[in-house]
């Protein structure tokens, strides 16, 4: 028998037949004799609906206000869950996170966990009850309601799983698992079976949308097995049908890369002429962070005449006007030129067999070479290596790669 966090996202819950379908999965579990903890989004579109209503009073919201209302949502899907599993003579109870409490801090709109009290539930779980508990919201300190920023939802079942100690949380989705690619642009793409949580926190962030880039930091730190699966299949979490992120050594197969990911939400800045001197970076990266732009890769080039250099750096293409307005009110860079691309496009490879293989860096140098494929800025880290090129080579260069480093599916 195992202990198991269940949760579905919006689109697992989206409308009435597919709550009871989700609640079926749940009734299967618990027959096979485990014990289920549930956590639910809000109806697909629901929360942005909810956030719009906010927006459309007032641009400006009260944060608190704006988490009154956007945590809504889950309520109402805790609540039919639960009367979904009792007509499948299951027992069921939901809640909310004030009655937990799940307290969190008071950042509204994008509060963290501080902890979960799991008295209550446990209770609940021994006399055989599932307890569903609402995704993303909590309690601050003044009792207020706080929401955990969009996509919290697996934040939820990932802490969930890990204060009642369970064996597993099980992210039900629309999607059958974490693939080697974006399959609309590489339809050779595969599932992967098993991925460990650092290579899922490199692709979480650079942009696959599977999980909540938290939700994977935190089963990292918890060391809390998580399995992303779907919820339209027939399968349920304990056949393991999805793609299971896990620690490391887990994993026997170790691929060299096991997956590559793309982003087109990035604009690069290169300054030219900047002054060759100590404490620069430091002027320039402090106000920049100040202005909260995210810097992403950064390269300095060596000084040929040691008096000025050139640098060049990524950012948010929606914090490239931010990060403009920051440069030119810097007075040391007033002779600098600031020239600006958001033709740009970021392909990185991940994979924890890097470590101890080499050559790794060079096939993807290789294979976007033979297509011709400038690389502007380059930057790698233990287990990812990340190329800035042009936009328009974006899905050649992804093909490529994938070709490159065996991950096509052979059948
Ligand atoms: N309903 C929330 C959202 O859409 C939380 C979640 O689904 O994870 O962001
Ligand atoms: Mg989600």
């Amino acid at each position: 028998m195992a202990r198991i966090v269940a949760k579905f996202g919006g689109t697992s819950v989206a409308d009435t037949a597919r709550i009871e379908r989700a609640a079926d999965k749940i009734a299967a579990e618990v027959a096979r004799g485990h014990e289920v903890a549930v956590v639910v989004s809000a109806m697909s579109g629901v929360t942005n609906q909810l956030v719009e209503y906010c927006r459309q009073i007032s641009p400006g919201h009260d944060a608190r206000e704006y988490d009154a209302v956007v945590a809504s949502g889950e309520q109402v899907t805790a609540g039919l869950m639960a009367i979904a599993l009792q007509k499948r003579g299951v027992a069921a109870r939901s809640w909310m996170g004030w009655q937990v409490p799940l307290r969190t801090d008071d950042v509204h709109g994008k509060a963290r966990i501080l902890d979960i009290d799991t008295t209550r539930m446990s209770d609940s779980m021994r006399a055989k009850e599932v307890p569903v508990l609402a995704g993303f919201q909590g309690v601050t300190d003044e009792q207020r309601i706080s929401t955990l920023g969009r996509g919290g939802s697996d934040t939820t079942g990932v802490a969930l799983a890990s204060a009642l100690k369970a064996d597993r949380c099980d992210i039900y989705t629309d999607v059958d698992g974490v693939y080697t690619t974006d399959p609309r642009i590489v339809p050779e793409a595969r599932k992967i079976n098993k991925i460990s949580y650092e290579e899922m926190l490199e692709l979480a962030s650079l942009g696959a949308k599977v999980l909540q880039v938290r939700s994977v930091e935190m089963a990292f730190k918890q060391n809390m097995p998580v399995q992303v699966l779907s919820s339209f299949d027939d399968a349920i979490g304990s056949d393991l049908p999805g793609t299971l992120v896990t620690r490391e050594e887990d994993i026997m197969e170790k691929s060299v890369v096991n997956g590559v990911a793309y982003s087109k939400d990035d604009a690069k800045i290169t300054l030219a002429g900047v002054p060759d001197v100590p404490g620069v970076a430091a002027k320039l990266f402090g106000p920049l962070a100040d202005a909260n732009v995210n810097v992403d890769m950064i390269v300095q080039n060596v000084s040929l005449d040691g008096k000025s250099t050139d640098m060049t750096f990524t950012v948010p293409l929606g914090e490239l006007d931010r990060a403009k307005d920051v440069l030119s009110k810097i007075k040391e860079f007033k002779g600098v030129k600031v020239l600006t691309d958001t033709q740009i496009a970021k392909v990185s490879v991940v994979g924890i067999g890097m470590r101890s293989h080499a050559g790794v860096a060079l096939t993807m140098f290789k294979a976007l070479a033979e297509r011709g494929i400038n690389i502007y800025v380059i930057s790698t880290s233990e287990i990812k290596i990340s190329v800035i090129i042009s936009k328009e080579y974006l899905e050649l260069a992804v093909r490529a790669l994938h070709t490159a480093y065996g991950l096509d599916k052979t059948a």
